[in-house]
């Protein structure tokens, strides 16, 4: 096992690693940026250092000063997170072209599934469900484009095979459109990724998100963890998170799950990672990878009873999976509430001082936050101040929990989303389970 990590991320996530480390006996060097030296994790950290100005792009995105500051502390691993470098090839090769080891997937899987027409390809080759689509890049032949569309049918979507964060996307719904749309998608997705290449797929109307969470090991071992559903969400971004989703049934989930395992071993993939699909219709369709920890990943561990993060550092130190398939079971259910420093309705951020902080408890009650009484939120980074997470025999009994837990938590001097949560887990849909992706836009009438 290592012996010190350096922790290249900021906020809770930073603190989750942290504390899987500690538990680890591993060190902890905390890489920071200048507004970020009164983070929970960098006062807990054995060591910290530096790594440049406020502004992502000066420190967390930093890649020689993150480079430098393992070097100076003599680090033997770097642990991305999620957000900033976590899925950059470059980074995770320059991580491990300078000695040390990076916890995620090789380079060149972070590559091959970062490009979203190649990790179809990939995906399609393993026998994982994809949309209906042009199974490759458009090329400029407007007939061949128009003639595509019309077999797979409209609404069609065309995105760009660099894009990310729900960027670089446009529906077609009739074929007036298309020929614009792809070029106007094109120029966008060249200026906004440096890279041109677009591919067509069946939009889906009314889908859910589901996701699976895998584990494989340097030494042939694969498993899945089951999926999540993230389909609450607005502006593409997951509000609200659950584990297992509901209706699913054990068939479809051990088909769909073994498909994701197998294609694991078929591409190389090794450390944590999630495949993520969209469902309609009793169909699941393939649309991304991502080869990294999700700020989801706590249902998933509430359910298994596996620490996913313990399992990322086992794993990269080159240790086998000690997990077999048939020791996983996904007991009861788990939710979680993304809390944002912002306004509930309006969404727009509230960084300060946190005057007062009162974190819920009792049995199934997990709270993952970096906030402490007395923590000024820094302007600069994205807005999640924490997960409220959990978890009862059923899904009916994790709701009651998070409904308690939620009118529990107090955030004083800041403006949250807490009553964002509390009014979903109030709606008749969400109850019932299985909303689409569109529920919360319309729900709120944005
Ligand atoms: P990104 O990398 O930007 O997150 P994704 O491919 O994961 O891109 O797509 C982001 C979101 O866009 C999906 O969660 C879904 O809401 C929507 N989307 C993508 N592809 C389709 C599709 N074929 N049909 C319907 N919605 C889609």
């Amino acid at each position: 096992m290592f012996d010190k990590i350096l922790i290249a991320n900021r906020g809770e996530i930073a603190l989750r690693i942290l504390r899987a480390c500690h538990e680890l006996g591993i060190t902890t060097v905390a890489a920071h940026s200048t507004a970020d030296a009164s983070l929970k994790h960098v006062l807990l950290s054995d060591e910290s250092v530096c790594i440049g100005p406020p502004a992502s792009a000066d420190s967390y995105l930093n890649m020689p000063s993150i480079i430098s500051a393992a070097e100076v502390t003599d680090a033997s691993a770097v642990h991305p997170g999620y957000g900033f470098l976590s899925e950059n090839a470059d980074f995770a090769e320059r991580v491990s072209d300078s000695g040390f080891a990076f916890i995620g997937p090789p380079a060149q899987v972070i590559r091959l599934m970062g490009d979203k027409v190649s990790a179809i390809r990939a995906m399609k080759a393993a026998g994982v469900p994809c949309v209906p689509g042009s199974d490759g890049p458009l090329g400029d032949d407007a007939e061949e484009n128009l003639r595509m569309a019309r077999d797979i049918g409209y609404p069609v979507i065309i995105k760009a095979s660099g894009g990310g964060g729900g960027r670089g996307m446009r529906v077609v719904r009739s074929e007036g459109a298309l020929i614009s749309s792809i070029t106007m998608t094109r120029t966008e997705a060249r200026a906004a990724f440096g890279n041109d290449v677009v591919y067509m797929e069946k939009f889906l109307e009314r889908p859910r998100h589901i996701e699976f969470q895998v584990l494989a090991d340097g030494h042939g071992n694969a498993v899945h963890l089951f999926e999540r559903d993230c389909s609450m969400q607005r502006r593409h971004q997951k509000v609200l998170e659950e584990a297992p989703a509901p209706g699913i049934t054990p068939e479809q989930r051990e088909t769909i799950g073994q498909r994701c395992v197998d294609a694991c071993l078929e591409i190389g993939y090794t450390n944590a990672g999630t495949f993520e699909f969209l469902y309609q219709d009793g169909e699941f369709y393939f649309i991304e990878m991502n080869t990294r920890l999700q700020v989801e990943h706590p249902v998933t561990e509430m359910i298994t009873g596996v620490d996913l993060v313990e399992a990322q550092l086992r794993i990269a130190s080159g240790e086998a999976l000690g997990l077999r398939q048939s020791d996983l079971v996904a007991r009861g259910h788990a939710i979680e509430c993304r809390i944002n420093a912002e306004d509930p309705k309006k969404f727009t951020p509230s960084p300060g001082r946190v005057e007062l902080w009162h974190p819920p408890g009792g049995p199934g009650v997990r709270v993952d936050s970096h906030l402490y009484s007395g923590y000024e939120v820094p302007p600069f980074y994205d807005s999640m101040v924490g997960k409220l997470i959990t978890c009862g025999d059923n899904r009916e009994s994790a709701i009651a929990r998070m409904r308690v837990a939620l009118n529990e938590m107090v955030i004083e001097g800041i403006t949250t989303n807490i009553p964002l949560h509390q009014e979903i887990c109030q709606h008749a849909a969400f109850q019932a389970g299985g909303t689409d992706i569109h529920y919360l836009e319309k729900r709120l009438g944005l």
